[in-house]
């Protein structure tokens, strides 16, 4: 039997091969959306001297793999990504897919369904932007109180080319009113929510509604870690808790949503609090979770075997 792969911008990976991976992190952004004078560019070589010393601390931490999620529409580039990729020995996993209404490039604005589908199967299958990197997961936005009409026609899109190769769909959505919505039409769509990641899921204060996702198949991702300013961390191991206390810690994904290097700035960095790293899930989190008595096969689960199971692929 054929090991399960995690898809890398370098190729592909034996899932089982990786220790700790970051679901949910970010290299390279820009958040002025695709109409911005100067869009996403960047000298792939300023982009290395800012952002290599964060990876090499998060390797130094015992970091082995991170999932940048910026899709196209919020900054994707690929050249930055493959000189990453080449930077350093940690596997990068990049998205197909797009960002929320307002950011949808016009490229792909009014592609049907089917042909939006094709495109981003393409990507996951035969390469980004003429590339040999392929794409290792399915990146989506909703808005705060959508799925909009464009919307819905990305998540049919990232369904038909979810289940064409098996690769798991990400989408940032706030609450879970909007979660359970985009649940309902990714299931229309025939989507096993297994292939689901609902990212920032610790936008829901209550835990039912994680288990009540969860029940349905979803994977629930707590991405704030080392985020005060975003999310008291108090709140958030105590989510964390409850939520392994359900029963669910086996489709529990943690990750910092941080970073990055920010092209709209001159100096590269995001304003006002600068580069985020990405190490405050080993220095901190995983402390406090020990500490509260959960067990080290249950930390390996969360951080090592659920990720790797959520980005295998194919
Ligand atoms: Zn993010």
């Amino acid at each position: 039997m054929a090991s399960r792969m995690v898809r890398t911008v370098k190729g592909d990976v034996p899932a089982e091969s990786l220790g700790p991976m970051l679901p949910h992190e970010h290299l390279f952004v820009d958040l002025r959306g695709p109409y911005a004078p100067g869009y996403a560019e960047a000298e792939p070589e300023r982009v290395v001297a800012v952002v290599k010393p964060y990876l090499a601390a998060l390797e130094a931490a015992g970091g082995t793999a991170l999932v940048d999620c910026a899709p196209v529409g919020v900054g994707r580039n690929v050249a930055v990504l493959r000189r990453l990729a080449q930077s350093t020995s940690v596997h990068i996993i990049a998205p197909t897919g797009t960002y929320r209404e307002g950011f949808i490039p016009a490229a792909i604005a009014d592609l049907s369904v089917e042909a939006l589908a094709a495109l981003w199967v393409d990507e996951l299958t035969q390469g980004m932007e003429g590339t040999d990197s392929r794409a290792g997961f399915i990146k989506l936005a909703m808005s705060e109180h959508g799925p909009t009409e464009i919307e819905v026609r990305n998540l049919r899109a990232a369904a038909l080319a979810s289940r064409q190769t098996g690769a798991v769909i990400a989408s940032h959505t706030i609450g879970g009113v909007v979660a359970r919505r985009e649940m309902d039409i990714l299931e229309q769509a025939r989507l096993d929510l297994r292939r689901f990641i609902w990212v920032h899921a610790h936008t829901e204060p209550e835990t039912a509604v994680h288990v009540e996702a969860a029940r349905r198949g979803a994977w629930i991702e707590f991405d704030a870690i080392g985020a005060e300013n975003w999310h008291p961390q108090e709140a958030l191991l105590q989510a964390t808790l409850a939520f392994i206390e359900a029963g669910y810690a086996d489709q529990l994904l943690l990750s910092h949503d941080a970073g990055w290097y920010d092209c709209s700035q001159p100096d590269g960095l995001p304003s006002p609090d600068g580069f985020r790293g990405y190490t405050a899930l080993f220095e901190q989190f995983i402390p406090a979770l020990r500490a509260h008595g959960v067990p080290e096969q249950m930390i390996y689960q969360i951080t090592v075997a659920n990720p790797a199971r959520a980005f295998s692929i194919g």
